[in-house]
């Protein structure tokens, strides 16, 4: 009986071994899917680098800088020497604070320091110092090398016996994938290495490579053309005309920004909410026309609309999005990076055949990113420990095909395959389910629904007053009760 329980007991220690497998893990950027996907990993066990190209610090989009590419202001070449963030001066969060936060870190007002944001919607400032904050709390920062910009990352299959090291690499048929991942430094480009991995967390971002929207007869037109990629501040724009491309987020507030300097403003939607009347001027001010999208440009300056109004324009400012990019990625086509999409991926985080050392995080939007990014670091970090075992890689695919052809039958554009608008807390919830963890809270559920239908209300306002006064504080009375 004795022996009979201790080899039970062996065996039970032998599993739990190899549930709590340790791997040498590479993560791509230190943004905030970035310092989730190395807490989430480290907290699992496993060992982590972090190559991030900036040198001065993490935070990503969150890292404010004057810079601009002056060069190549709507970001044309894929040669230029590109700045990643694209944060601009006056940006406030669209997001209340006491949802935007990371479950287990609340992103809780600092009321004894005073070089800290308090407002409910901050400040740009105020996220990156919470980032931070969440670094050296976690003690991120020693598995983080800036200053390396990811040039390659390329799968090896991990041979199984000596000749198939000669075979091309097809990690399904042998013994798994080893990744190489080789960096550049940015002050000296030739300082040049590469590393070996077992995985790779590609947490790159993806607001860094401007989408652009055709215009006929753009070639002609003499005026100005920049993309928000590379707007800082509005000062520029006095006494100018411009039309500003695109009305969600960016284009909504941008155009408020310059509406306070420019002559004129002129605001452009592919689509507008039903209950917006074109014929009434927006903003605070009142002073922003609206209109549907841009028809024509000509060579006198002047930019016609789908309705045939018309205006003469000094400056075309692109608010019209981001293309994903991963010029880095060498995955023999298994994995497929376009402008749109990155695919097939299972649940947005895995590409079947190469699951799970190959996974991303992030690229879900019109979403709360940072919980979806800790939850999506969550399950990879646990997926490759072996706690948590994936469906087989054929059901995987599957599942992911039937997903598109789901998206297609309805006639959504490839451009909203990463567009969970309508299904986020649901996505989170699969996830949390999925890795053993508490789902989203229903005030964070609640409070988000009323933040975005004030935003749409009253795009002037609702950073500043709303009526949920009751909801925020029961938020963050729950938030203080957690122990960090
Ligand atoms: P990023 O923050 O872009 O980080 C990616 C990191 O990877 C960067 O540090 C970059 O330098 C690094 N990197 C990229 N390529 C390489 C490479 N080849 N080698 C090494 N390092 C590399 N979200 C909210 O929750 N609330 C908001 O109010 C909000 N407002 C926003 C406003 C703007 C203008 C923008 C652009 C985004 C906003 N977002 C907001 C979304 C924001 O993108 C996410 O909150 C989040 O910061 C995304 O983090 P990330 O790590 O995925 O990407």
């Amino acid at each position: 009986d004795h022996s009979a329980r201790g080899e039970a007991r062996d065996k039970q220690q032998i599993a739990s071994a190899k549930l709590n497998k340790s791997l040498s893990v590479a993560v791509v950027g230190a943004g905030a899917g970035g310092i989730a996907a190395t807490r989430e990993l480290l907290k699992e066990g496993h060992r982590v680098v972090v190559f991030e190209q900036e040198i001065d610090g993490l935070g990503g989009v969150w890292r404010f800088s004057h810079r601009t590419e002056d060069e190549d202001p709507l970001g044309l070449s894929s040669d230029r020497s590109a700045i990643h963030s694209s944060m601009y001066l006056g940006l406030r969060t669209n997001l209340p604070r006491e949802i935007m936060g990371f479950l287990d870190f609340p992103f809780l007002p600092k009321y004894g320091d005073s070089s800290r944001d308090a407002r409910r919607y901050p400040g740009h400032v105020e996220v990156l110092d919470y980032l931070e904050d969440y670094a050296v709390h976690f003690g991120l920062l020693p598995c983080i090398r800036f200053g390396r910009r990811v040039t390659r990352v390329c799968m090896h299959a991990r041979p199984k016996t000596r000749d198939d090291a000669l075979i091309a690499p097809d990690c399904s048929n042998s013994g798994g994938c080893q990744w190489s991942v080789t960096t550049v430094a940015e002050r000296d480009c030739k300082d040049c290495t590469t590393d070996m991995f077992d995985a790779v967390v590609v947490c790159n971002g993806h607001y860094f490579q401007p989408k652009l929207a055709p215009i006929p007869g753009i070639e002609e037109w003499p005026g100005i053309r920049l993309h928000s990629h590379n707007y800082r501040v509005p000062d520029p724009f006095a006494d100018q005309v411009v039309v500003v491309i695109g009305n969600s987020s960016s284009g909504s507030d941008i155009s408020r920004e310059i509406a306070t300097v420019a002559k004129a403003v002129h605001l452009v939607g592919r689509t507008w909410d039903s209950d917006v009347d074109l014929q009434k001027p927006a903003g605070p001010k009142q002073n922003i026309s609206l209109h549907p999208m841009v028809k024509s440009a000509h060579e006198d300056g002047k930019l016609v609309f789908e309705n045939g109004d018309s205006v003469i324009a000094d400056v075309i400012l692109y608010c019209t999005g981001y293309a994903y990019s991963m010029p880095f990625l060498q995955t023999e086509e298994i994995v497929n990076v376009n402008a749109d999409y990155v695919g097939p991926l299972y649940q947005h985080v895995f590409p079947p055949r190469l699951a799970p050392t190959l996974s991303f995080v992030g690229l879900p939007f019109k979403v709360i990113p940072f919980p979806l990014m800790q939850l999506q670091s969550r399950w990879i970090a646990q997926s490759l420990s072996g706690k948590v075992t994936l469906p087989s890689e054929e059901q995987m695919l599957k599942d992911s095909l039937e997903f598109y052809e789901r998206l297609d039958a309805r006639g959504i554009p490839t451009n909203k395959i990463h567009d969970m608008g309508s299904y986020q807390f649901e996505y989170d919830n699969w996830l949390a389910a999925a890795c053993d963890s508490s789902p989203i809270e229903p005030w964070r559920i609640q409070i988000y629904n009323n933040s975005s239908k004030r935003k749409r209300a009253s795009p002037d306002t609702y950073r500043d007053e709303w009526s949920d006064q009751e909801l925020h504080d029961l938020a963050i009375a729950e938030l203080q009760q957690l122990q960090i």
